[in-house]
């Protein structure tokens, strides 16, 4: 008898999003990105103005809001 232990988890997975770099660049200006919205159709990634900017427009349809804008020392 082969019985696994499957527990059905109908929650949503916890996506574990590598951290932003220096090499990710915001996809409307291209200055470096803080924010990286994963939306059903693919993930955008925002400088920390952009990110604000569509925040009220992106969030309600985004499955993870990846704000790493404390990072910004300026
Ligand atoms: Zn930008």
């Amino acid at each position: 008898m082969d019985q696994t232990q499957q527990t059905q988890d109908t929650t949503e997975p916890v996506v574990e999003l590598p951290a932003l770099t220096a090499a990710d660049r915001c996809d409307i200006c291209g200055a470096q990105a803080f924010i990286r919205v994963v939306l059903a159709s693919g993930d955008l990634v925002f400088c920390g103005h952009h990110g604000t900017a569509n925040k009220e427009k992106l969030e309600p349809i985004a499955i993870s809001w990846q704000d790493e804008t404390d990072k910004l020392s300026s």
